[in-house]
């Protein structure tokens, strides 16, 4: 069944567009963070970061650095987080790869991403050591 953002891209549902391309698209967030939260989506439909192309990558990347030039120039927001979710244990909720540009204010309260775990030198050493081999 096709995700909700691939309705959006086939003009199925409504969205609030912003920008367009022949790879990305770009809306506002339904449900924002902060005014002017957007979604940039590659309009293929894949899941995560990880089973993108290249190709794909390169345009959401560029599509995004280019959107958020705009809300930085449009809206003036003192900081811009980046933000995308891959598997439902990482908050994502619509399994099509988007990236959530998301404008902030000094002390707008919107978030706080994590609290900071300390971990051995053991730890980190083995987690190194697995992810390089990953590699
Ligand atoms: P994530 O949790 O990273 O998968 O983010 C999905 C985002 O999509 C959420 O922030 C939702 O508010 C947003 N969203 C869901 N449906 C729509 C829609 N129809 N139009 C715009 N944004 C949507």
């Amino acid at each position: 069944m096709a995700t909700i953002f691939t309705r959006i891209i086939n003009g199925e549902i409504p969205a609030l567009k912003v920008y367009e391309d022949a790879d990305t698209l770009a809306f506002l967030d339904i449900a924002p963070a902060s005014p002017g939260h957007t979604l940039v989506i590659c309009k293929n439909e894949v899941a995560t970061l990880t089973e993108l192309s290249d190709a794909q990558l390169l345009a959401t990347a560029r599509t995004t650095q280019r959107v958020a030039a705009a809300i930085q120039q449009a809206l003036q927001p003192d900081g811009i987080n980046i933000m995308q979710n891959n598997g439902a244990a990482a908050g994502q909720t619509v399994f099509h790869y988007h990236v959530h540009i998301i404008p902030r204010w000094t002390d707008d309260g919107v978030m706080q991403f994590w609290e900071h775990k300390s971990l051995s030198q053991a730890e980190f050493t083995e987690i190194v050591a697995k992810i390089s081999r990953a590699l």
